[in-house]
């Protein structure tokens, strides 16, 4: 057997094709083309939102919405989450102060961000982990009381519900990729929200250039399009969305099903969340149990990873972070499994057999 952790959605290349036809047609490769228009379009109605921005990847995104919202100094945020979460935090000339992790349901604990807060701080920039909602309510109060934005890395939720809205409707702003390893992919993209239509308005000169006419500059910008190409393969995603969230979901609660008696650890899911099934992490009870079932599996052929490792406070380029002792301990206990849309109920079956004598050949 050889199972990756994960494999690229393709749509058929005839579906592809077609929007190719139209693209060479047209001679429109970029620079808010028809394409892209139809797929933010799409992506709104979808997601039940009134305005979508695709941009050229998930990163760019959080860039453009940390400058619209103009963040600075200080942003309090998770130490569990990619790199890109603390990396744009860096990139914009802002220090990031971390508060540690809940252990159940692995987003920023509320109950550590209020002393973190001093008069630098201007932002929280949560991550809704592996799709999982972050505490919103909690986190909206903390940011009122004392005057700060708050952006969701929501990179993860295409898809996910929270009390029957779009987790993106929450916070000042949030951002979500359509990376080829995402649950609903574009190659590379992603794309902001905002409810505050100012805000909405400011992202898209941002990314843009600041472009305001052909010789007028608004404001400062960076290139945060996306291509034709892209939105076209995203268009193509789109006929197979349903079916894409309908089987993640059987593969997770096949997963579940399997494993439930052993000693593994699952996320607990926010109250309320209709959720996408992007990821499958289990946590183990030790780092040593973790990494012993990591190579086991490897040894028969199953990709796991380590997602999300290192905790970032532990990122080579970050001073003076301070311990981060649940985010630190869950990192080195988490493996996330394969989880694609190809992958068959009998590969499921295989990896969880795998886990189960890799657990049993310990006791
Ligand atoms: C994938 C990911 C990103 C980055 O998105 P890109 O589209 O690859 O730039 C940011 N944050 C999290 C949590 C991610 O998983």
């Amino acid at each position: 057997m050889n199972i990756p952790l994960n494999r690229p959605f393709l749509p058929s290349k005839e579906e592809y094709d077609t929007y190719t036809n139209e693209i060479w047609q047209r001679n429109w490769l970029t620079n808010h083309g028809p394409l892209v228009r139809e797929f933010e379009n799409k992506v709104a109605d979808f997601l039940n939102i009134p305005e979508f921005i695709f941009m050229n990847n998930g990163t760019t995104s959080l860039l453009v919405a940390l400058k619209a919202l103009d963040v600075k100094g200080e942003v309090i945020t998770t130490p569990y989450s990619y790199v890109a979460t603390t990396g744009s935090i860096v990139w914009q000339n802002c220090r990031p102060v971390f508060a540690d992790i809940n252990a159940d349901t692995l987003t920023i604990d509320p109950l550590k961000i209020e002393s973190l807060i001093t008069d630098r701080t201007s932002a929280i920039l949560a991550t809704h982990v592996y799709g999982n909602p972050c505490d919103v309510e909690s986190i909206g109060e903390i940011a009122a009381k004392h005057h700060l934005k708050v952006i969701y890395d929501a990179a993860h939720c295409f898809g996910v519900t929270y009390k029957g809205k779009s987790i993106l409707q929450w916070g000042d702003a949030s951002i979500i990729s359509f990376h080829a390893t995402k649950l609903f992919h574009t190659t590379e993209g992603g794309g902001m929200y905002s409810k505050n239509n100012s805000i909405m308005e400011k992202a898209r000169y941002m990314m843009n250039f600041g472009h305001d006419g052909p010789y007028n500059f608004k404001c400062e910008g960076i290139n945060g399009k996306n291509s034709e190409f892209h939105a076209a393969m995203g268009l193509c995603n789109f006929f197979h969305v349903t079916d894409i969230l309908d089987r993640r979901k059987r593969q997770v609660n096949q997963y579940k099903g399997e494993l439930e008696n052993q000693l593994v650890e699952f996320q607990k899911i926010r109250k309320h969340t209709d959720p996408n099934y992007a990821y499958f992490p289990v946590i183990f009870e030790t780092s040593d149990i973790c990494s012993e079932v990591a190579n086991q599996l490897a040894d028969t052929g199953v990709e796991t990873r380590r997602y999300f490792t290192p905790s970032l406070n532990r990122l080579s380029y970050i001073k003076e972070a301070g311990s981060l002792p649940v985010a630190e301990d869950i990192s080195e206990r988490v493996l996330c499994l394969p989880l694609f849309h190809e992958l068959t109920s009998d590969e499921i079956s295989y990896v969880c057999r795998g886990i189960t004598k890799a657990l049993k050949s310990r006791v």
